[in-house]
């Protein structure tokens, strides 16, 4: 049976490891944590959460898209195992938009990320993927793909006054725009 785990924080020194490649993909500790992960990001309303969340330093993330209680106008897709993951190719478009994260609890910040990406990843058949994304779910990939190299949201904010509380932000709706 797959289980929620505990959410390592800010301050965790694993949040900012640089992440191991997975090796084998079919190894069965993998894919437990694959079935964990998609059970601990359902269980806190996340529409993504990366392996190193959870204090397992390697390269692996969930990107589970879909609208929630914090992210009202997300798109719906099946929550999606994303091993050793690449970006390939990337727009020249950046656009602001709101994140939070699930290891830094109450805050939401404006981060540039790329309109859209060209990625690659070993799904947890063993298989290449290659896939094109845009919006909300290539910010969620590229906001993942920073866990695994130690790096957080918050790092990428370009003004201090780009950061709210949750509270406030679930107050202003225009905020979403
Ligand atoms: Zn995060």
């Amino acid at each position: 049976m797959s289980e929620s785990l505990p959410i390592i924080k800010l301050g965790d020194r694993t949040l900012r490891q640089t992440a191991a490649f997975v090796k084998n993909v079919h190894d069965a500790r993998i894919q437990k944590l694959i079935d964990d992960l998609i059970t601990t990001a359902t269980n806190a309303n996340g529409v993504g959460i990366a392996a190193p969340q959870v204090a397992e330093s390697v390269r692996l993330f969930i990107v589970a898209s879909r609208p929630n209680p914090r992210y009202p106008n997300a798109p719906e897709m099946q929550p999606t195992a994303m091993i050793n993951p690449k970006i390939v190719a990337h727009s020249t478009e950046v656009v602001k938009g709101w994140e939070g994260c699930l290891s830094v609890p109450g805050i939401r910040g404006l981060v540039p990320r790329y309109q859209a990406i060209q990625v690659e990843y070993t799904d947890r058949n063993g298989q290449l993927q290659k896939l094109e994304l845009t919006d909300f779910v290539a910010r969620i990939f590229q906001h993942e793909y920073d866990h695994l190299d130690g790096i957080v949201f918050i790092d990428r904010i370009e003004s201090s006054l780009d950061i709210v509380t949750e509270e406030e932000y679930q107050k202003n709706v225009s905020y979403n725009t």
